[in-house]
């Protein structure tokens, strides 16, 4: 398949303003015709856009049903690292650390990254896999020391380490403002002529002879021959709109805030703990945001209809753990704030990436699985590929197609349960 090929100068717009019937925000509105067509306004669609730009591909349309990071990224936990049981993985979530530490140089944007570091803390069982995965991680680049349990004492004062059977940093990783990193991308891509439409939902594709022509909205049809589906936990329905099932499922999860009375309790570092399975890290510098790790349950849910709160239950859930490891910060926090979004998760936990081979000009970007925020800035590198190039040259993509469930060639994840 062959891709848009070297730019040529931006077309020509057809806009006519547009109001949202929600909100009442008045958009640029649509232009009539597009050469690529962005259906999802979270970090993927944002970075998607941004790198296309970049490129010079500037004839692109957002549409952002809600606004910017509205959904998933947007309450995203936005932790970095790059401990992944798949090498291409790994090597996505190194390119985006990169991108994150250059991305004021790269967008003009402010920093939108903590670069604290990040721990991983595992029980005995998971040892062995996780040797096998820092050799292999040591090897694409990414740098990773093991921490004894003294180091770790010192580094999160008060943990108690009854269970843990290793702890690992990666001094590179940390997390980072979803918010800002969407709203960056955009603003740059925006700035080069993007035209990012807020509040205008795509409601159907339009297909000729198998191949992409126009995507409909409610602000009326697009011609476009390459569609993007970005659209996180409703890109099942955007891809049935073109005739392609795309497997993947809506979960709801959810997230607490704490504050602390004595702020030198809570924890420095963002932590993946995979004893107790939870994941911490500080936010707006004086608050701890808490969330359940992975193995995990799924709450399957309709992503047009959930509860946004936090339940009771689960907030008296991650108290008990946090009483258990983190003693001391516990018995001084209390939860501010509890809320609940949206995964987009499928069979294998890892997402769909590409081109599909039965609808020329279909490129997936979904299927993140709770893991994607560090992922895309580097991902709309990769897909702008896909849709320049014809598909990614600077890495292989292959295993992450959406046809690797018909090969029932689906990734396997190293330690137990829907860790990826
Ligand atoms: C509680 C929680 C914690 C998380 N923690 C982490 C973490 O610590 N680290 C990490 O890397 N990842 C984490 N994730 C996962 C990460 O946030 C997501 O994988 C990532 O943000 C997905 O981005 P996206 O752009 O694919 O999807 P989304 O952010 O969901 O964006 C999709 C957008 O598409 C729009 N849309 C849908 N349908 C249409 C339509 N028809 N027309 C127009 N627009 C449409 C939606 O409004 C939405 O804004 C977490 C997620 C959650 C929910």
């Amino acid at each position: 398949m062959g891709g848009l090929g070297p730019r040529r100068s931006v077309c020509s717009r057809d806009i006519a303003p547009i109001r949202n019937t929600e909100t009442g925000k008045e958009t640029e509105g649509v232009q009539k015709t597009a050469e690529v067509v962005i259906i999802g306004g979270g970090v993927m669609g944002a970075s998607i856009a941004y790198h296309l730009a970049m490129r010079g591909c500037t004839d692109v349309i957002v549409l952002e049903a809600k606004s910017l990071a509205a959904e998933g990224t947007g309450h995203s936990g936005a932790l970095v690292r790059q401990h992944y049981s798949q090498d291409v993985v790994t090597e996505i979530a190194l390119r985006s650390v990169r991108i994150f530490e250059d991305f004021e140089e790269l967008t003009g944007q402010r920093n939108v990254f903590q670069q604290t570091g990040w721990i991983k803390i595992g029980s005995e069982d998971m040892r062995v896999e996780m040797e096998r995965l820092i050799v292999r991680h040591r090897r694409i680049g990414v740098e990773v020391r093991m921490l004894s349990m003294q180091d770790l004492r010192a580094m999160i004062p008060g943990i108690n380490t009854d269970g843990v059977g290793f702890a690992l940093f990666e001094p590179r990783g940390g997390h980072a403002d979803p918010v800002a990193t969407t709203l960056g991308f955009a603003n740059v891509a925006r700035s080069k002529g993007v035209a990012i439409c807020e509040g205008v939902a795509a409601t159907g594709i339009r297909l000729n002879k198998g191949r992409v022509a126009a995507v409909e909205t409610a602000a009326g049809t697009i011609q476009t021959s390459l569609v993007v589906n970005a659209a996180g936990p409703w890109g099942g329905r955007v891809g049935s709109w073109a005739g392609v099932d795309v497997p993947v499922q809506v979960t709801r999860e959810q997230d607490v805030v704490l504050a602390c009375d004595d702020e030198s309790l809570m924890p420095r570092y963002p932590v993946s703990n995979g004893v107790d399975r939870d994941y911490w890290r500080r936010k707006d510098g004086s608050m701890l945001l808490v969330g359940d790790g992975h193995p995990k349950q799924s709450d399957y849910a309709d992503p047009d209809n959930f509860s946004r709160e936090a339940d009771r239950p689960f907030g008296k859930m991650i108290m008990e753990r946090l009483h258990f490891r983190l003693p001391e910060f516990a018995k001084h926090a209390r939860i501010v704030k509890g809320y609940a979004s949206l995964y987009d998760v499928t069979p294998d936990w890892h997402p769909i990436l590409g081109r599909v081979d039965a609808v020329e000009g279909l490129v997936l970007c979904i299927g993140f699985s709770g893991h994607g925020f560090k992922l895309g800035p580097a991902i709309g590198g990769l897909i702008a590929e896909e849709i320049l190039d014809g598909k990614a040259q600077s890495l292989d993509i292959s295993a992450l197609r959406l046809s690797r469930f018909a090969k029932k060639e689906l990734l396997q994840g190293a330690y137990a349960g829907n860790q990826a």
